[in-house]
C-alpha cells in the first residue's frame, strides 16, 4: 500500500477545503477505502478523517428521519424508531457485512462504497471504471453478479449496497456540503449516476463535497415495508438480488407503493411500472405476481446473469406478500 498523509480537520468547512484537493479521499469507516488502497486500486496521497468532524445522531422527527453520515451501520439497524417505522431500512443493514464490519462502517461510507466487480478489484485486468478506455473484461467475462439494468457497453458493474435500496424506494434526500459554504439537498436517485460512456464518475457529487447527513420522509408505505435478499451465501455475501418494498393499505385496496431492487442495477434501481401496478389494487396474491412480473422489464442480461431476470420477479413478489400479511 502507498504512504499517505492523513488530514484530522476541526470541523466541516477545513474538511471539504482539504478533501477538495489533487490526490485526496475521504475516510470514515475505512471498511472499504482501506481494502481498496491495499489492492492498489485507490492510491490517494493524503486521507481526509471524517471521524469527529460529520454528525453521528439519529434524529426523530415528525416529518422523518435524519441520519448523520457518520452513523454506524449497527446503530441505524439497532435504532427502536427506525425498525418500528422504517422497517425496510432496518432489515437493509442488518442483511449487509457482519456484525463488526456494520459496527465500523458508516451511513455515508455504504452510500459510496464501490463494485465489487472482480475485475475492477484486481488491477492485473483492464477496467473503463478504473482506467476509462482500457476496455470492460466483465463484458463476455465473469458477470454472473453483475448488473442487468442501467447498463452500458462500457460497464455493466452492479452497486454493491443493500440499504440505499432501501432508501431509494422511500424518496430519501442526501444533505451535501462542500468548499464555501456551498450546502445543498440531493434526491438520493440523483446521486447516483449510470455508467454511459464514462463509468468512472459514479455520482453527481462535485469535487471536495462529503454527504453529511441522509434524510428519510415518514410515510405509511415505510412503515409496513420490508427487505429481501437472496444471495449465494446466508450471511456476509453481497446481494444477486434485493427488494424493498413498502405498501400503505386501507380496506383491503393498495393506497401507495414503493418498490426499489438492489444487486440488478449499475446504481440502486426503483421499479416505477411495478409500483404503478399495484396503486389501487386489491392486496392480493395475484396481483402481486403480475405487478412483480413487471421488475425485469427493461432488462439487459450479459453471458452469466440471465437468472437474474426471473430472480427479479420472484424476490419482488416474496417480498410484497411479506408486507401485505
Ligand atoms: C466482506 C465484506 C462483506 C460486505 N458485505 C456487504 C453487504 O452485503 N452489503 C453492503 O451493503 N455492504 C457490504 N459490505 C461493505 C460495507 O458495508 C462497506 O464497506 C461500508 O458500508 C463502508 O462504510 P465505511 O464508513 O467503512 O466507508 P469507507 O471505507 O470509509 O468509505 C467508502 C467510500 O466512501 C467515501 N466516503 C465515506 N463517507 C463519506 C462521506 N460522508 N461523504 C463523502 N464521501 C464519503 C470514502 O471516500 C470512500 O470512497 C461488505 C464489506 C466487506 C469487507
Ligand atoms: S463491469 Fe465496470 S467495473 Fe467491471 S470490469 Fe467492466 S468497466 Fe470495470
Amino acid at each position: 500500500m502507498r504512504n499517505f498523509l492523513l488530514v484530522r480537520p476541526d470541523n466541516v468547512e477545513a474538511a471539504v477545503n482539504a478533501g477538495a484537493g489533487p490526490d485526496t479521499a475521504y475516510i470514515a469507516g475505512g471498511t472499504d477505502l482501506m481494502q481498496l488502497m491495499k489492492q492498489e486500486v485507490e492510491r490517494p496521497a493524503r486521507l481526509v478523517d471524517l471521524d469527529g468532524v460529520l454528525p453521528d445522531a439519529i434524529e426523530i422527527r415528525p416529518e422523518g428521519l435524519r441520519i448523520g453520515a457518520l452513523a454506524r451501520m449497527a446503530d441505524v439497524a439497532a435504532h427502536p424508531e427506525v425498525q418500528r417505522n422504517y422497517r425496510a431500512l432496518s432489515e437493509s443493514l442488518l442483511s449487509a457485512a457482519s456484525p463488526q464490519i456494520r459496527n465500523m462502517g458508516t451511513i455515508g461510507g455504504n452510500l459510496l462504497q464501490r463494485t465489487r466487480c472482480s475485475y475492477f478489484r484486481d488491477t492485473g485486468f483492464a477496467c473503463n471504471k478504473r482506467e476509462p478506455g482500457s476496455g470492460c473484461p466483465a463484458i463476455g467475462g465473469d458477470n454472473r453478479i453483475l448488473a442487468v439494468l442501467g447498463v452500458s457497453e462500457h460497464c455493466i458493474a452492479t452497486h454493491p449496497s443493500d440499504m440505499p435500496v432501501a432508501l431509494m424506494a422511500f424518496d430519501a434526500t442526501v444533505e451535501v456540503s462542500g468548499p464555501d459554504n456551498a450546502n445543498r439537498t440531493i434526491p438520493l436517485a440523483e446521486l447516483y449516476r449510470v455508467p454511459g460512456d464514462s463509468p468512472k464518475t459514479e455520482t453527481t457529487l462535485r469535487p471536495g463535497e462529503v454527504i453529511v447527513a441522509v434524510v428519510v420522509p415518514a410515510s405509511s408505505a415505510a412503515k409496513r415495508s420490508a427487505y429481501v435478499k437472496v444471495r449465494d451465501r446466508e450471511s456476509f455475501a453481497f446481494a444477486l438480488v434485493s427488494a424493498a418494498v413498502g405498501m400503505e393499505i386501507a380496506d383491503g385496496t393498495i393506497r401507495d407503493a414503493r418498490v426499489a431492487m438492489g444487486g440488478v442495477g449499475t446504481m440502486p434501481w426503483r421499479m416505477p411500472q411495478v409500483e404503478a401496478a399495484l396503486r389501487g389494487q386489491q392486496a392480493r396474491p395475484e396481483v402481486f405476481a403480475a405487478a412483480a412480473s413487471r421488475a425485469s422489464e427493461g432488462a439487459r442480461a450479459a453471458s452469466g446473469n440471465g437468472f437474474k431476470l426471473r430472480l427479479m420477479q420472484r424476490v419482488a413478489e416474496r417480498a410484497l406478500q411479506s408486507v401485505a400479511v
